[in-house]
C-alpha cells in the first residue's frame, strides 16, 4: 500500500530556519503579550495583505468572535450555512441569531439577490464567507449594507492573499477574519487575524483579546484571552517567506486536477473566478449525476489510502446543537451542494503523479 495522502498537509519552514527565528526568545524571555515577533508579523501581514490594520489572535475563531463584539453587533446576522462550524458558532456564542441565506450554485458564496428579503428591523450585520477562497460579490454586499446600515464581517479564513481586480480581499467590509490554522494556505500553527480599515478599532480589538485591560491598566470590558504567542508569530514569519511559492505550487496541482477532471459528465469543478487572483486553497468537486455518487467516490479513495473530505457537510443549519434553538431557513442550493461535494487532496507538495492517481481512481 502506498503512503496515505491526506486532504491537506501543513506547510513548514526548514527546521533550522524556525530555530534561528526563535533563538532570541531565549535571550528576551518574552514569550507572549504582543512581543517583538508578534509585532513584526503584524507589520509584515499589513504589507502582504495590503490593508491598513491587522490584529493577530491565537486562532481565527476567537478573532471572529471578538470582531463581532468590537463591532457591537446585535439581534440577527445574515450568513450562510455552507461553511465551517466556526462561522455560525461565533454568531450564536455571541448571543446573536443567525439568519441563513442560500448560496450561489457556481461559487458557493452568499446569494446576494436573496439577502434583502431576509433583513428585518433586528438585522445588524452580514457575515458572508469567501468559501474555498472564492470571493463573495463584495460590491453588491457593500451596496446592500450601505442601504440598510448594516455592518459586514467577512469570514475570509479561506481567502488569505486573494486579490479582486488587484484589490486585496482584506479591504472589503468593516472587517475580515483570516485563519492561520495548520491546515490553511498560510499557517502560524494555530492563529488568526482581523484585517480592517478603521484604525479606531485597533485599541478595542487589543483590549478585547487581553481580558479587557486597557493601556492605563484599568479593566473596561468583560473579556477573555485570545492573544497570539511569540512561537506562533515566529512560525508565521518563517512561513510568510514561502507563501507565494507555496501558492504557485498549489496552482500547478489545481491546474492538473482541472486538466484531468474537466469535461467529465457529472463532475462539476469550481474554476477560479474572473478578476480573482486565487490562492488555490481547496479543490471542491461536485458529483451531480456522475456514475458514482459522492459517498462512493469518498470510499473508493479511502480504500486506496487517499483521504478526501465532505467539506462542507452537513450544513451548519443542520447541526444537532441548533435544532429547536431558533427558526432555521431553508437553503435548497446549499443542501444540494453539501450532499454532493467532496474536497480532494490539495497541498503544495502533492506531486502531479499523485494527482493522476487520485483522478484515475475517481474515473475508474
Ligand atoms: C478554519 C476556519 C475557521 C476557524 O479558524 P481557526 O483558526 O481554526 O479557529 C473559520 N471559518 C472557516 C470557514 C474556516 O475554514
Amino acid at each position: 500500500m502506498k503512503n496515505p495522502i491526506q486532504v491537506t498537509r501543513s506547510s513548514m519552514p526548514m527546521f533550522e530556519e524556525y530555530i534561528e527565528e526563535i533563538r532570541d526568545l531565549w535571550d528576551s524571555h518574552w514569550l507572549t503579550n504582543m512581543g517583538i515577533k508578534h509585532n513584526q508579523l503584524e507589520k509584515q501581514l499589513r504589507d502582504y495583505l495590503m490593508v491598513p490594520n491587522v490584529s493577530l489572535f491565537t486562532n481565527g475563531h476567537l478573532a471572529l468572535e471578538i470582531a463581532i463584539e468590537a463591532l457591537e453587533l446585535t439581534g440577527e446576522v445574515i450568513t450562510t450555512p455552507f461553511t465551517f462550524a466556526s462561522t455560525t458558532h461565533a454568531i450564536v456564542r455571541k448571543g446573536l441569531t443567525p439568519v441563513f441565506c442560500d448560496i450561489n450554485p457556481e461559487d458557493y458564496t452568499i446569494q446576494t439577490e436573496s439577502i434583502e428579503e431576509l433583513i428585518t428591523e433586528k438585522t445588524s450585520a452580514i457575515i458572508p464567507v469567501h468559501v474555498y477562497g472564492n470571493i463573495c460579490n463584495v460590491n453588491e454586499i457593500e451596496r446592500i449594507a450601505k442601504k440598510h446600515n448594516l455592518k459586514v464581517i467577512y469570514d475570509a479564513a479561506h481567502a488569505f492573499g486573494v486579490t479582486v481586480n488587484g484589490e486585496s480581499v482584506a479591504n472589503y467590509g468593516d472587517a475580515s477574519m483570516f485563519s492561520f490554522h495548520a491546515t490553511k494556505v498560510f499557517n502560524t500553527i494555530e492563529g488568526g487575524a482581523i484585517a480592517f480599515k478603521d484604525s479606531d478599532l485597533k485599541d478595542t480589538l487589543n483590549v478585547l483579546k487581553n481580558f479587557g485591560i486597557t493601556s492605563q491598566g484599568s479593566i473596561d470590558y468583560v473579556a477573555g484571552n485570545a492573544k497570539m504567542n511569540e512561537f506562533q508569530a515566529a512560525m508565521g514569519l518563517c512561513n510568510l517567506n514561502y507563501v507565494d511559492e507555496e501558492i504557485e505550487k498549489r496552482k500547478k496541482v489545481f491546474k492538473k486536477y482541472i486538466e484531468l477532471l474537466g469535461d467529465i459528465k457529472g463532475i462539476k469543478l469550481s474554476e477560479p473566478q474572473d478578476g480573482i487572483n486565487s490562492n488555490y486553497a481547496y479543490f471542491p468537486v461536485v458529483f451531480d449525476d456522475y456514475k458514482y455518487n459522492r459517498d462512493v467516490v469518498l470510499e473508493k479513495l479511502s480504500n486506496e489510502n487517499i483521504y478526501a473530505r465532505k467539506y462542507f457537510y452537513p450544513l451548519t443549519s443542520e447541526f444537532i446543537c441548533y435544532q429547536d434553538s431558533f427558526k432555521i431557513q431553508e437553503t435548497p442550493i446549499a443542501s444540494y451542494i453539501a450532499d454532493r461535494v467532496l474536497t480532494l487532496p490539495l497541498f503544495s507538495d502533492l506531486s502531479l503523479e499523485e494527482v493522476e492517481r487520485i483522478c484515475e481512481i475517481i474515473k475508474k
